[in-house]
């Protein structure tokens, strides 16, 4: 199977050549750029359902952004982990409920899953004044499946305005996220990444200072790299396979 340093390597390899081929600077971060100094794509480690070991070895080999999904469990392993700050970095990318914010906006540092301003609001007052601003990005539903979550693309101009428009030294709108329903070839995939592309630069021609686009995952990195993804968020590429059910 490999150490997660050897799929480490891979998965950047594999990042390197998508860069190359569309013609981009392959720049790879293993934390979040500042705002304006995303030109490279950022691998987030998805470390969901793995082990404090499993992030530790990830860390150990030099990658610095992580990103988790279920709140409850990703609280538990931040505060195992608090000896890895500063430098580590905590990326939430899965559903949020009002009656957690609270909790994220004091541990995490970037919320990829915002699609409502109710949650946006209360991640801006309750996010700690001694800590930078907690840096945000709009799931877009972006597929149209009534099942998943996320703002709907009509629906995304008007809450991207109201999010940004709230305390930048709380809470930063940095850009959009997606999770595309999956699609077996190459041209399937590059689609709704370009729509999401396509969404930011709307959102920018409209006056909205946003530079990042989540979108990306073991599957379809190479597509999204292509339609220009600034955040790449990456499991079972590094860590292996997770079990069925908790899987999503
Ligand atoms: C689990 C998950 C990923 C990683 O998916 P892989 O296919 O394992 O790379 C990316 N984004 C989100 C929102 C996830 O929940």
């Amino acid at each position: 199977m490999g150490s997660i340093g050897s799929k480490l390597q891979e998965v950047k390899r594999r990042i390197a050549a998508a860069c190359a081929m569309a013609g981009r600077v392959a720049n790879i971060r293993t934390q979040a750029a500042d705002f304006g100094a995303a030109d490279g794509v950022t691998l987030l480690a998805v470390s969901k359902t793995f082990g404090d070991a499993a992030v530790r070895e990830a860390h150990a080999a030099g990658q610095r952004a992580f990103g988790e999904n279920h709140v409850q469990e990703a609280l538990a392993k931040i505060a195992a982990l608090s000896d890895l700050r500063p430098g580590i970095e905590w990326h939430l990318i899965g559903p949020l409920q009002s009656n957690k914010t609270k909790a994220v906006a004091e541990a995490f540092d970037w919320v990829h899953s915002v699609d409502r301003l109710k949650i946006a609001e209360r991640l801006a007052e309750q996010r700690p004044a001694w800590l930078p601003p907690l840096q945000l990005c709009l799931q877009v539903n972006i597929s149209a499946e009534a099942s998943k979550s996320g703002v709907q693309p009509r629906d995304a101009a008007a809450l991207a305005h109201a999010v940004a428009a709230l305390p930048p030294e709380r809470v930063r709108l940095r850009g959009l996220m997606a999770i595309p329903e999956p699609a077996a070839d190459f041209d399937a995939q590059r689609l709704p990444h370009r729509q999401l592309r396509e969404l930011l630069a709307a959102l920018q021609r409209e006056g909205l200072a946003l530079d990042t686009l989540s979108m990306g995952m073991s599957a379809d990195l190479e597509a999204a790299i292509a339609e220009g993804a600034t955040i790449v968020r990456v499991g079972t590429a590094l860590f292996g396979g997770r079990p069925a059910q908790a899987a999503a």
